[in-house]
């Protein structure tokens, strides 16, 4: 039986009992229980999003300019080490040529190449 289920059947009991305080008295603690089951569930959904972050962060190997995802033996990315050191953001990073016909790659999220400021 659930918790709404119990609530109901002990305020059906003191609604019999015609007591009006320990009805009150169980009406605030239903809410108290309704409370801290919104709670837990938020710090249940808190905690997958951190592991989850957790899972990807051991997955990140930094190669002094971008992270690369290593899953399985399988190398994915590069990413912007911006954008997950700063904001937890896996983004993947575009890959060009420049100019001198050297391989980059640049952040069509934060603007960033390479990783480096003004790159
Ligand atoms: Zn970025």
């Amino acid at each position: 039986m659930g918790i709404i289920e119990n609530f109901k059947d002990v305020l059906k009991l003191a609604d019999a009992a015609n007591n009006l305080d320990l009805y009150k008295k169980l009406a605030e603690l239903q809410n108290s229980v309704f409370g801290l089951q919104e709670e837990n569930r938020e710090l249940k959904d808190q905690l997958g999003r951190l592991t989850d972050q957790l899972s990807t962060q051991q997955s990140l190997k930094h190669d002094g300019e971008r992270y690369w995802s290593e899953k399985d033996g399988k190398r994915d990315g590069p990413f912007c080490s911006v954008c997950w050191d700063v904001d937890k953001k896996l983004v993947r990073m575009r890959g060009y040529r420049t100019v001198s016909g050297v391989r980059d790659y640049v952040c069509y999220y934060c603007g960033r190449h390479r990783g480096k400021a003004g790159g």
